[in-house]
Formats: structure tokens, sequence, C-alpha cells
């Protein structure tokens, strides 16, 4: 039986976007609005980049969008890491980079084709602004309106870690994932890169508070911190620049929500919870509250309340889950300083190792290779005593 619901979502980024589409298309029935506070084609960023088996559990919900985010991807299946100027490549981690302009696009004419109406340019500021509808779904992203609308509710936790982050892009193309720790005299600079484009790469920089200010980029233009970012990293970029887009440096949030619904009104997505850009799985957090809560949803009888009871329900011990898995990365990379003894294949080992999500038996699968070259290096350490 299709609901004749008439549903908000603030937000249209993938959370928003793909939950709009999953619900409108089983309910032809229902008017769905989603109220996006850029432009169609604007985003803040490059590309982002996922793991395949983040885009596998889509197949069996919508098979057509798989199909689509998979044509637009770039793939890559190695993992390189630099540690004291080492490359060690750890094979079997496919990844899929994607310009976020590109997967957002692609979401937006899916949503579309099934009948959702979006209104770009338009900021939604709280809950209040939508009396009338039956369900209000806060999709806004990290910094979320509707969540801080109703904090007394929601009670988040919104708390500000302590590295340091700026998001830029460069022309130099990566044939693998690269995560590149660069030791200088002013401390650890970290590089998370990869190709999301043929002749595009996202280079996100991370380092910790005290390296920053020891660098002085507290008081670096912004085009004097790209250029110094581009002179830390001159020897992987193989003469390309770094590239700026509002590329400020900031630290990421760890967003925590005691309660995920008040009401008619839901959180999903950065705006309920997030991961950390350090796992790059937030938009995969995002696809997987959108499809749990659209099946609560839709298979919920237009009871709202008892659908948005049973999304919490269903979806709640993952999402905690995977945030504890995002706090151990955090961690591991706010520490990397006390790693810098471990030669490359420890430190790679260590990586490998860090969110808890990875054992010995999936590194064996994944890289047989890496696993015994990392067992020879330990016995043969613990022979020399
Ligand atoms: C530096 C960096 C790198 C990252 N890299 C990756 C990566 O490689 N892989 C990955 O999976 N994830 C990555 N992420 C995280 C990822 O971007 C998010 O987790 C994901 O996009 C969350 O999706 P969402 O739909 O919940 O929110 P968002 O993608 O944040 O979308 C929210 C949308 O709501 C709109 N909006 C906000 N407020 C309002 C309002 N009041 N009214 C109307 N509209 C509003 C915004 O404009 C936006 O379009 C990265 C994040 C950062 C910061």
């Amino acid at each position: 039986m299709s609901l004749s619901l008439k549903i908000a979502i603030v937000g249209g980024g993938p959370g928003g976007l793909l939950f709009a589409k999953l619900v409108a298309r089983e309910n032809p029935g229902c008017r769905i609005d989603v109220f996006e506070q850029n432009p169609a084609d604007a985003t803040y960023g490059f590309g982002i980049v996922l793991a395949d088996v983040a885009l596998d559990f889509l197949k069996d919900v919508d098979d057509d969008l798989h199909t689509d985010l998979l044509a637009a991807a770039e793939r890559q299946d190695t993992i390189t890491l630099y540690h004291h100027r080492q490359a060690v490549p750890i094979r079997g981690n496919v990844f899929l980079g994607i310009p976020r302009v590109r997967l957002l696009n692609i979401m937006q004419s899916h949503a579309t084709s099934q009948g959702v109406n979006i209104e770009y340019a338009k900021r939604i500021a709280s809950p209040d602004a939508l009396s009338g509808y039956d369900l209000i779904v806060g999709a806004d992203g990290v910094n979320s309106a509707i969540r801080d609308a109703l904090q007394h509710e929601f009670q988040a936790v919104v708390e500000p870690r302590v590295n340091k982050w700026a998001w830029y892009g460069t022309r130099r193309r990566f044939d693998s994932v690269e995560l590149i720790f660069e030791q200088t005299r002013y401390g650890i600079f970290i590089a998370h890169s990869y190709r999301y484009a043929p002749d595009h790469g996202t280079f996100v920089i991370e380092c910790d508070p005290d390296t920053w200010k020891r660098a002085g980029l507290d008081a670096k233009s912004d085009d004097e911190s790209r250029r110094f970012c581009g002179e830390i990293f001159s020897r992987y970029l193989e003469g390309e620049e770094l590239i700026s887009n509002r590329s400020l440096w900031f630290n990421p949030s760890f967003v925590t929500s005691k309660r995920w619904h008040s009401g008619n009104v839901v959180l999903i997505g950065d705006a309920l919870k997030t991961v950390h850009p350090s796992i790059g799985s937030g938009t995969r957090m995002a696809y997987e509250d959108a499809v749990a809560l659209a099946k609560a949803v839709n298979e919920g009888g237009g009871d709202v309340g008892g659908s948005l009871a049973e999304f919490e329900r269903a979806r709640r011990p993952t999402a905690d889950g995977f945030q504890d898995a995002a706090m151990r990365s955090i961690l591991w990379y706010e520490t990397a300083e006390t790693r810098q003894h471990m030669t490359p294949l420890e430190f790679a080992y260590s990586y490998m190792m860090r969110t808890g999500k990875v054992n010995r038996d999936r590194l064996r699968r994944i890289d047989p290779d890496f696993l015994a070259a990392y067992e020879a290096e330990i016995a043969g350490k613990e022979l020399a005593g």
C-alpha cells in the first residue's frame, strides 16, 4: 500500500537524496521536498573515496544507482603507505574515487526521476519553518541547524578533534590511494590522497596543532598555506601544485547524538553522528542511515513515530560500532608521532589494525605477501633478541 505522507528533507547531500529516492520509489503518493542551501552544482572540496564494500550493499537496494556510481568512479586497489619516505604497498583494498559534485548530480537525477522535488538555494534554519509536514528529516550535515534547533531533545555532543585538516586537490595522477607520513623539522605532516577523476586527485593534509603552530600556519594566508604544504610534499607531487577550493584549515568535529528523533523530526548522516575523514566512511554511513530509515518508513504503514523508533532500534548498534572504530582511527592518527621508531612494515601493519575491524586472517586473504613480509621481519627481530 502506497503511503501518502508529506515529507521534508533538509539537506541534499548523499543521505538526504538517497532517503528521498527510496521512499518516493515505493510510495508515489508521498510528497517529498528536499531543501538544499546550495545551488545544484556547488560543492565544497574535491573528490571523495569509498571502499568498494561501502557501495556493495547498494546493489541490493538500488541496482541502477549502484551501476551509475560505479561507472563514474575511478578504481584503485592498493594503499601505498609512506613512512620514513619508504613506500609500503598493501594490495586488495579496493577504493572508488568520485568527484563529490558528480556523485551529487547523479543522486539528484535519480531522486527527481522518482518525483522528488528539490528546492536549491533554500536554507532551512529550524523545523519550525516546516509546519504541515508529517515527517522532517535533518540530513543537513555536520553543522546541522535542525539538530541545533532541537538540541534539548537530541542532546548532541559536538567535539572538535585536535588535529588540523585542509582539503586540497592536485593534478598529479595517483595509481593507488597514498597515505604519506612526512617527518619535517616542525613535526609530522600527513597526506591522505587518491585519484577521483582521470587527471585529478584529492590531497587532504592533516597535522597536530603543535606542528601546525611551529610551521607558522596559524599566521599564513590561504595561498601561503597552500604553497607551504606543496613544498612539504613536493617529492610526492611530481611537479604538480596543490589546488585550493576554500581550503581553510579546520578541526573535524566528532558528533554523537543521545537521541535520534523527537516527535516527527529525525536526524541522519553527519547531522546525527559523524565518523571521521580518516576512515573515509562518512558517505557510507549516510547511505546506510538513509536505507534503514527508508525501510522503516516504507514498512511503517504511515505510523511516523513507530517508524522512527524502528529506525533507531535497527540501525543504532551498527552505527555505534562504526563510531567506536572511527574513534580508534582518530586516536591512531593523533598519536602518529609515537610510532616514529617503527619500521615501515611495522607502521603499515599498525595502520591496518588501527580500527580493530581488520584481523590477521583478513590481511592474509587480501595481501598475503604483505603479511608474510611483516611476519618475517618480526621473526627476524625476535631471533636477533
Ligand atoms: C576533508 C573531508 C574529507 C572527506 N572525505 C571523505 C571520503 O573520502 N569518503 C567519505 O565517504 N566521506 C568523506 N568525508 C565525509 C563525507 O563528506 C560526509 O560524511 C558525508 O557527505 C555525509 O553525508 P550527509 O548527507 O549526511 O551530509 P552532507 O554531505 O554534509 O550534506 C548535507 C547537505 O545539507 C546542506 N545543508 C546544510 N545545512 C542546511 C540547511 N540549514 N538548510 C538546507 N540545506 C542545508 C549542505 O549544503 C549539504 O549539501 C569527508 C569529509 C571531510 C570534511
